[in-house]
């Protein structure tokens, strides 16, 4: 017997068409969401800030917060999931330049 009358030609490329969760890849307006998730829903390296009910990221972002000012929040937020007394250190060292460059005129 020949293999087509097991698998049609349009099956296998329905396949294709899959992810192995289902989705359908050729449709961009539902996307798999453990293939493609949302930027917000992911982190690159690590996976010290996704337990918190705000991403630090999107804290800063929404509060449009400064490069010191976030950074600090940052690495508060962090430090105990990931470099401990350094990230308390850097934490201080924005605010520190901060307070500097904010209140003490040159
Ligand atoms: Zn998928």
């Amino acid at each position: 017997m020949e293999w087509q009358t097991y698998l049609k030609d349009s099956d296998v490329l329905d396949l294709y068409k899959r992810c192995k969760h289902g989705y359908n890849l050729t449709n961009v307006w539902n996307p798999c969401p453990t293939c493609f998730p949302k930027p917000s829903k992911k982190q690159v390296g690590g996976d010290h800030y996704k337990d918190m009910a705000i991403q630090p990221s999107e804290f800063i972002y929404r509060n449009e917060l400064n490069w010191l000012q976030g950074n600090a929040i940052k690495y508060i937020c962090r430090h105990n999931r990931k470099h401990g007394s350094q990230d308390i250190d850097k934490a201080i060292h924005y605010l520190e330049l901060l307070k500097e460059w904010e209140y003490e005129p040159e």
